[in-house]
């Protein structure tokens, strides 16, 4: 025990040399030795920690622990840091508590066993620890808000993006539309010119044949050739009221005006200007009980749909046939029906009828466009009604157009 007196030179010499606090302990827990750094750090005088319980140095807490600890340490004698990865305290002299790293070195003097205890005060570095467990805490806090603000700003872009997607999307769609148009117009243009040929040199010619008949006893001849150019000049009129009215459809719904009309001044119209186009023995059918019919649609269309469809009943019936109209109105609605003992239209044909400059194969030696019931349909559709047929070939067909007349 002598050998750690203080002033014992050897040990004096290096106990005071170093900046950790030394404690030397003897097998019985009982302090032989401390450093001045140790007794300053736990608040004793120089003197006072020499044969005092180590006890004395630990929080009450911890003593029970500690002492399983030291009796497993004497027993395997091995250098090492004390309760690595815990946090260790010590007791000074005032019963205040604080942090402390300690390391162990057992050795051995003169027959008896020892631990040398280096002990360092580590409440500054706790201190600093727990500091930079702050700060960490508050900059982990503070990159979650930023990582909260770039998840709504990403949000928020995709957003934006979508919104910018929409917009051309509906851009690309209208300038589609646009090009579609134009396309149209360009082929319907080629097409009307085309069709504007026949007829046109029909009545060049019945008007030069006029010009012939100059004679009395030559009337029929003359009544002939006014009759082709009148009906002629219907064709001619026909074409340029389908090409108006696809100006008018691409406008959209609101270019329609319902009014209240009379239904047999619309159908007394039609049959008019159709009796001008029957084929020697052809005649028209139609109802005469319909004189106080008032019904509300846009007459121009329900004018539009019935001259398109008596046009076609007479254009594609041979000579002496009937073309039936028959006219139904139940309740809110009216039926249109036109009956016909034509051509026909061939089965395989029949699903595309409706389609723009769709002609069947069996038409295609007579003037047309394909061009009349694709306007009528949508038109139809349009003010929402229904268009529809049945057809057999060399038999006839039945075109029916199904319209709301109510306000
Ligand atoms: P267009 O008569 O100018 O060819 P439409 O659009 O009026 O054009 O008719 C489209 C096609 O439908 C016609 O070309 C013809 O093949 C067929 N079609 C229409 N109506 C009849 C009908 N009453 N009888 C036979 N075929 C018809």
């Amino acid at each position: 025990m002598h050998v750690f007196d203080r002033n014992s030179n050897i040990f004096n010499l290096l106990s005071e040399a170093v900046s950790e606090g030394i404690l030397v302990i003897n097998k019985e827990q009982v302090i032989v030795s401390a450093n001045s750094r140790a007794s300053e750090m736990f608040g004793y005088g120089p003197t006072e920690l020499r044969g005092k319980s180590l006890n004395i140095l630990i929080p009450e807490t911890y003593r029970k622990s500690h002492d399983k600890y030291i009796t497993g340490y004497h027993k395997e004698k091995n250098r090492r840091l004390m309760a690595e990865g815990r946090n260790l305290y010590g007791l000074r002299k005032n019963d205040e508590e604080f942090p402390v790293e300690v390391g162990l070195n057992p050795f051995s003097l003169y027959g008896n066993t020892y631990v040398m205890a280096l002990v360092v005060d580590v409440t500054e570095r706790r201190k600093n620890e727990k500091e930079i467990l702050e700060l960490n805490k508050n900059l982990e806090q503070k990159i979650k808000a930023r990582i909260g603000e770039l998840r709504d700003t990403v949000a928020e872009l995709k957003r934006e993006i979508k919104r910018r997607k929409e917009a051309e999307a509906k851009i690309q769609g209208a300038l589609k539309k646009e090009k579609e148009l134009n396309e149209l117009k360009t082929k319907f243009l080629s097409l009307v010119s085309h069709e504007f040929k026949t007829p046109l040199s029909g009545i060049l010619t019945s008007a030069t044949l006029i010009g012939k008949y100059t004679e009395d006893g030559q009337e029929e001849k003359r009544e002939k050739h006014l009759k082709t150019i009148v009906a002629e000049v219907q064709h001619l009129n026909h074409i340029l009221t389908d090409f108006l009215s696809v100006e008018r459809l691409e406008k959209g719904k609101e270019m329609y005006k319902l009014t209240k009309f009379s239904l047999s001044k619309v159908v007394n119209e039609v049959v008019y200007n159709t009796n001008m186009l029957l084929k020697s023995g052809q005649q028209i059918r139609y109802p005469q009980n319909v004189d106080d019919a008032m019904v509300y649609q846009d007459e121009k269309i329900v004018l539009l749909a019935l001259t398109n469809l008596l046009y076609n009943a007479v254009k594609y019936s041979p000579e002496d046939t009937e073309v039936d109209l028959q006219i139904e109105i139940i309740k809110d609605k009216m039926i249109l029906r036109v009956v016909d003992q034509g051509i026909g239209i061939p089965k395989n044909d029949q699903k595309h009828i409706f389609e723009r400059y769709f002609r069947a194969e069996n038409v295609l030696l007579t003037q047309g466009t394909g061009i009349g019931l694709n306007i009528v349909k949508s038109h139809i559709d349009n003010l929402g009604g229904t268009i529809y047929f049945e057809s057999t070939e060399n038999i006839g067909s039945t075109f029916i157009v199904e319209l709301p007349i109510k306000q």
